[in-house]
């Protein structure tokens, strides 16, 4: 069980934001029928009272020339329908020794709220010397007609950005620095985009929400409610496993439970498996 690991001289330190109460997993994946579950539980992707437990968090990287943050947690104040809590992510960086001005990069893997909540706070930016890199897929979609008029926390936590000149916006392959590279994983949202790390010879991947549960290294076919376009997130979900697998990657998935969101995929019996570090 752990919170951080190492891709050669690249710390990965998980940083918690908020963890509302567990909830009813139809709530989150209505389209798997709730025996489905069953086989999974023996692996705690249930709780004790067969609740579904997520958490909403960050991941910052780290090395003797960079501090980057992938993803900036749901914010400082939570929506009723994930308990109405606060979001303790500056508390909980500074208590892991980073201050907000030494984060050199924010990079979101999408602009959904829980992924841009502390991007800006009152209306500055809360990482005064970083630049931010989004998808421009992403962004193009997010700030359309129709979807910006329900998307109330693009122009507080995104559009200013782009104002104050410190926005970046990347595509599939893009080199972002010191081995850190876009990985265009479209279907969650349009632009989903996770992130490559290699340093020194060892790999890993910041995924970002290609993946929600643990179940989903087993079962790729599973889609979240939030998965956008569910045929092209399944298809990416596949083809991001497999090379997981196939490169032995280490791998970071935010909405996993803290202290096992961290790990490797392995395969057993022709079946993978999420295991934890
Ligand atoms: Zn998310």
């Amino acid at each position: 069980m752990t919170r951080s690991a190492r891709i050669g001289r690249v710390e990965i330190l998980n940083i918690e934001d908020y963890a509302p109460p567990p909830f009813d997993p139809q709530m989150f994946f209505p389209d798997v029928p709730i025996d489905a579950w069953e086989p999974h539980r023996s692996h705690h992707a249930l709780d004790k009272n067969g609740k579904f437990r997520v958490s909403f968090g960050i991941f910052a990287l780290i090395s003797d020339d960079f501090i980057v943050l992938v993803d900036t947690g749901i914010g400082p104040s939570v929506p009723d329908m994930f308990g109405g809590g606060e979001g303790r992510l500056m508390t909980n960086l500074r208590e892991a020794g980073i201050q907000p001005s030494q984060v050199t990069a924010v990079l979101n893997t999408h602009l959904h709220p829980d992924h841009v909540g502390w991007n800006m706070t009152n209306g500055d930016p809360t990482f005064p010397n970083a630049r931010y890199y989004f998808s421009a897929r992403d962004y193009e979609h997010w700030t359309s007609d129709g979807i910006l008029a329900n998307a109330p926390h693009i122009p507080t936590q995104a559009q200013p950005l782009e104002g104050l000149g410190l926005l970046e916006l990347t595509s599939d392959g893009d080199d972002i620095a010191h081995g850190i590279k876009s990985l265009g994983t479209p279907g969650h949202t349009p632009g989903h985009q996770s992130f490559l790390i290699e340093s020194d010879g060892e790999k890993g991947i910041v995924t970002g929400d290609v993946i929600h549960s643990r179940t989903q290294y087993t079962d790729p076919e599973w889609c979240a409610g939030a998965d956008i376009d569910k045929p092209t997130a399944v298809a990416t979900r596949k083809a991001m496993i497999e090379r997981i697998v196939s490169e032995n990657l280490t791998v970071a998935s935010s909405h996993l439970v803290v202290d096992s969101n961290i790990g490797h995929v392995v395969e057993i019996e022709n079946k993978r498996y999420w295991q934890p570090l």
